[in-house]
């Protein structure tokens, strides 16, 4: 089959790989009908994931159709069309019972693309299938479930949930790229009284307020705290969702929340912020952070059955996924592409063929 190589910091390329097998009864194989690119991925180029070693597929956003299962699964079937989730659950570890699937300690969390291969490739093996993937509803398409992979849920959870929004609130979201603008989104389902975002693009700020902004705050050229306090009386806001991940946002952040307010740290960061506990003891702060968990799939996907949440927004460029390589060209350069997700479709022929391989290889 055909997927994306990672080679080696600044290395990938579309290749010939051998087709993924079941090695454990629980393991399920996918066949991808969609797929998309993540800023992690990105983030894997650079060389800032040494964990990842080349040879590795990259992706773990998609959805697919069950080719063939394990003996041991039993909640999908050969057929079954599934979402995919970023994060993979072994279903029996203390996190995992606990729904913190992101510090699964059984073999799950961020496995796909990270430390096995992925799916921005014909064919992917998805552990732990009963616990992981999420079946969809034939009247949903695969664009509409895409992003419950990883944006949505990581938006929401890890910074709308963990922010605890309130309804009434005024929440200041540092950054808009998809992750900023997917909390836009979600944080709307909690009626915050004002939203807030922040970000250096004025590209990036217009697709806020058509996400739902009320307010921006291009904060190249404006003192993003001075406003903030301005549109909130001088109290601050009372949540700050960190969108970016670099210290100036952790910083700003805390800067920005009302004596008892909260923020929320999503940004995934390279290098230390500093924490002014000098000045933040006496104002009884909450700080949080995390990796996704995805325990909020089903919940978002009943939101998009039911016609209150529309992902659709966040697809803004279409490619085959024949075409990776090209769709990841200009979803790295997102500033001139204005790219938030790029979707990566199979062909009609590909999906058309049938899939023929032995169950060798079957483990246990
Ligand atoms: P992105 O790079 O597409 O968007 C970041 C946005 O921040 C851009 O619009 C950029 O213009 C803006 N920005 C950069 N510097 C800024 C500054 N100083 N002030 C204001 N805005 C600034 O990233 P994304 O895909 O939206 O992801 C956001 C972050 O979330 C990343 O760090 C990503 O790794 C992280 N993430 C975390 C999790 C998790 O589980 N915690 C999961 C997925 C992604
Ligand atoms: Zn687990």
């Amino acid at each position: 089959m055909k997927a994306l190589v990672y080679h080696g910091p600044g290395q990938r390329s579309w290749d010939d790989v051998p087709d993924p097998v079941l090695k454990a009864d629980g393991d399920v194989i996918v066949k991808i009908t969609s797929s998309t690119i993540c800023g992690s991925d990105l983030h894997i180029l650079k060389g800032d994931v040494p964990e990842v070693r080349p040879g590795t597929v990259l992706g773990h956003e998609a959805v697919g159709t069950i080719v063939e299962k394990g003996a041991g699964v039993t909640s999908v079937a050969v057929g079954d069309r599934v979402l995919v989730s970023c994060i993979t659950s072994c279903g029996r570890c203390r996190s995992c019972k606990e729904g913190r699937y992101g510090i699964c300690t059984g073999g799950g969390g961020w496995i796909l693309g990270h430390l096995i291969d992925g799916v921005q490739a014909e064919y992917a093996r998805i552990p732990f299938a009963d616990t992981s993937v999420y079946k969809v509803p034939a009247a949903l398409t695969d664009e509409q479930v895409l992003f419950l992979a990883d944006i949505l849920p990581t938006a929401f959870e890890v910074g709308v949930i963990a922010g605890r929004v309130e309804p009434g609130d005024t929440v200041a979201i540092v950054g808009a790229g998809p992750i900023g603008l997917a909390a836009i989104m979600t944080a709307k389902l909690l009626t915050p009284a004002k939203i807030i975002s922040i970000d250096l693009a004025d590209s990036r700020l217009e697709r806020a307020r058509a996400f739902g902004a009320d307010v921006t705050i291009n904060n190249a050229d404006e003192d993003a705290v001075a406003k903030v306090m301005a549109l909130t009386g001088g109290l601050g806001a009372d949540v700050a969702i960190e969108a970016v991940g670099v210290p100036d946002t952790f910083e700003l952040c805390t800067e920005l929340i009302r004596p008892g307010g909260r923020v929320a740290n999503v940004g995934v960061h390279g290098h230390p912020a500093t924490l002014h506990l000098e000045k933040l003891w006496i104002r009884d702060v909450t700080i949080t952070m995390g990796l996704v968990d995805t325990n909020t799939i089903e919940r978002l996907l009943m939101l998009i059955s039911e016609g209150r949440l529309d992902p659709l927004p966040f697809a803004t460029h279409h490619y085959a996924l024949s075409s990776t390589m090209e769709a990841y060209d200009t979803f790295a350069a997102a500033a001139e592409t204005d790219a938030l997700k790029v979707v990566l479709g199979a062909e009609p022929k590909m999906l058309a063929a049938p899939k023929k391989k032995a169950l060798a290889g079957v483990a246990g």
